[in-house]
């Protein structure tokens, strides 16, 4: 539906005409796993001083709301273990009663699933995207250096039985995973929920070589079509991923290849960290804070995201052939994805 000029005039647009209609909120950089793409195995985390109050995630939501943002995604680390974030799933759903929010939704590693699910599918939540990269206890314990996988999987379970549609998310990496696709393939199908296969991107000093792990979603597709039958799937979620329809299966996989294919044309996100610092491209370190905004009025935290729109990059400058080496020092788990 076209928009009127007054509704025009206060969306949020960056200098290449991109309109932001998505916010990804970090609730807290904590997190009860340590995958290894995505976190050192010493984490040092924020004092919890640093971080936004319930009360100021929600105002900080309100204002992106009132200027053109129609899907929010809470994220994390782990959103699940920031205490009563419930009440702020709770408090956010107002808006998607209004009608102002189309969608208000979460990605979560799914160890705290079993515990949320009725809570969150009355508040709304319709989908939710659980990280899982393998199904194998060992692998999966190796991979997040700490995690049950029997958690997750009760997790999947749960949100499934109380309606939530629900989408896997896995980091490619070289070795197991490729052994493993398969089966993460017929056991997301089998439960009527997409899979959607994501690049490992180099954020952060994880005490690992990305080099020995990275695995181009490009080979990976070519080998994948030796085994099933893929064809290209048109449904777009206005976000990076490219579908592709399984046939054996009736079921669809993602495909997320933010180096090996670039797809900021399309941006229409911006991410805020849970200390309220906006991030307007994850593969740059330009943020702009807007706590100390927010706590002085609307006006002011509207004029400094306006302001970090303006230096939104044009897109992100991942390469492929630097992956040791991170391009930029902030961990994934600072503004979740
Ligand atoms: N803890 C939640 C989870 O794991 O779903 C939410 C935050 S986590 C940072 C969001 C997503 O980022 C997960 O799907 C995770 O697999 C992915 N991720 C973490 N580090 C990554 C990296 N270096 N490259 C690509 N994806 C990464
Ligand atoms: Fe935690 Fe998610 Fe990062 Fe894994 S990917 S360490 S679950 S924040």
């Amino acid at each position: 539906m076209p928009l009127d000029a007054s509704t025009l005039k206060s969306q949020l647009v960056d200098s290449f005409g991109r309109r932001v209609s998505y916010l990804r909120l970090s609730v807290t950089d904590r997190c009860d796993l340590r995958c290894t793409y995505c976190m050192a195995e010493k984490m040092v985390f924020l004092p919890k001083r640093d971080v936004l109050s319930l009360e100021e995630l929600s105002r900080l939501s309100d204002v992106f709301i009132r200027h053109g943002v129609r899907k929010l995604r809470l994220t994390g680390g782990e959103p699940l273990v920031r205490r009563d974030v419930i009440d702020l799933f709770h408090d956010l759903s107002r808006h998607l009663r209004t009608g102002a929010l189309d969608e208000l939704t979460l990605t979560t590693n799914g160890t705290q699933l079993a515990r949320h699910a009725e809570a969150l599918a009355q508040c709304g939540v319709r989908r939710v995207n659980v990280s899982l990269d393998t199904l194998d206890p060992a692998r999966y314990r190796a991979v997040t250096r700490l995690g049950d996988i029997s958690n997750v999987l009760d997790g999947i379970d749960a949100a499934l039985a109380v309606g939530l549609k629900v989408k896997l998310n896995a980091v490619a990496s070289r070795g197991a995973f490729e052994d493993e696709v398969d089966d993460l393939i017929r056991f997301a199908h089998a439960r009527d929920m997409d899979l959607t296969l994501i690049e490992e991107m180099p954020l952060g000093e994880t005490g690992q070589n990305r080099d020995d792990t990275a695995l181009s979603l490009r080979d990976l597709q070519h080998d994948l079509a030796q085994r099933w039958t893929l064809k290209p799937h048109h449904r777009s979620t206005g976000g990076p991923a490219r579908f592709m329809y399984v046939a054996q299966t009736g079921g669809l996989l993602g495909f997320i290849q933010p180096m090996s294919c670039n797809f900021c044309a399309l941006c229409n996100r911006v991410r805020v960290s849970c200390t309220g610092r906006l991030y307007t491209c994850m593969g740059d370190d330009g943020s702009v804070d807007l706590r100390a905004p927010l706590r002085h009025s609307e006006d002011a935290t509207v004029e400094a995201i306006r302001i970090a729109l303006q230096a939104k990059p044009e897109r992100h400058q991942f390469d492929a052939g630097k992956m040791a080496i991170p391009a930029v020092a902030r961990h994934m788990s600072v503004l979740g994805g």
